[in-house]
């Protein structure tokens, strides 16, 4: 089986396809348009939808990674032993249906894959807006750095780089959370102004937000490959200029997409911030 090919970063939602491989209630395609949560990192949550053929279909309950050894053994999900790219094992995007497979999908069946087109948009925009909130976030907090830790790609201080724990991106937001203990504080981050000063920081990242979505700026995934295993990176032309980071995720086409983005900071425990992000679609 060749890596499959995908064809969600250019925000494709349907498409044709030929089964190469069914294993229980798991099958793969030859392309797809359906995103599939990462096994590393599961930040999205992997596309929804349905399959195709004829007067049949089948309901695809989430899209997740699928990695084939050198010997033939399919792995799926978190069961893959290896990170994302490994060499010697072909990369897969694993359909899960909420039973095995049924007759009609077999190998060498031509299908018709359609992801949850309403869903994958909420995503989109959730995804989105998590990055612009961490810039934001960066943005907002760079004068409590009392040394260098490495710049965004807005060329501030990379807070979200050096604190991130996890990102969960949920239809239209996101959660992130912030580990602020003492190796923060080590790298010359100021917790103790940023707790005193919580409300203000939150105000004036909801500031910069409210600019940035004010305007038309395009947004896009970048690629450097066809198959599920090419490098991609998400691509915004805010006014400052293109900012872009590494990212395996689907976003929003542009800025439009959106009337608002907030957030809310929280600590609910000294050493741990919470930055919650609530999307109002356009
Ligand atoms: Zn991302």
């Amino acid at each position: 089986m060749p890596d499959t090919v995908v064809t969600f970063p250019s925000g494709s939602t349907t498409g044709e396809a030929t089964v190469t491989h069914v294993a229980g209630d798991v099958v793969i395609l030859d392309t797809t348009p359906f995103h599939p949560v990462d096994h590393t990192w599961p930040d999205q949550p992997g596309d929804a939808g349905v399959l195709r053929a004829a007067d049949h279909e089948v309901e695809v309950v989430e899209a997740v990674m699928a990695a084939e050894d050198a010997d033939g053994t399919l792995f799926t999900g978190g069961d893959i032993p290896v990170k994302r790219g490994t060499e010697g094992w072909t990369w897969l995007v694993g359909h899960r249906l909420a039973e095995p497979a049924p007759a009609w999908l077999t190998e060498s069946a031509t299908v018709t894959a359609e992801v949850d087109a309403a869903r994958r948009a909420a995503l989109s925009r959730g995804h989105t807006a998590c990055h612009l909130s961490s810039l934001a976030l960066d943005a907002a907090l760079a004068d409590l750095w009392r040394k260098d830790p490495g710049t965004d790609p807005l060329g501030n201080p990379n807070f979200e780089a050096r604190a991130n724990q996890t990102s969960s991106i949920h239809p239209d937001g996101s959660v992130d959370e912030y580990r602020l203990g003492k190796s923060l504080r080590k790298a010359g981050f100021d917790t103790e102004t940023f707790a005193a000063q919580l409300a203000a920081r939150q105000e004036q990242i909801n500031a910069q937000l409210a600019e940035w979505t004010a305007m038309d700026a395009a947004s896009r995934v970048v690629t450097e490959g066809p198959t599920i295993v090419g490098r991609r990176r998400w691509e915004c032309d805010l006014p400052e200029g293109t900012v872009g980071f590494l990212c395996g995720g689907t976003h929003a086409a542009s800025l439009s997409e959106f009337a608002s983005v907030q957030v809310t900071l929280a600590l609910p425990d000294p050493q741990l911030l919470v930055m919650t992000t609530t999307v109002t679609p356009a």
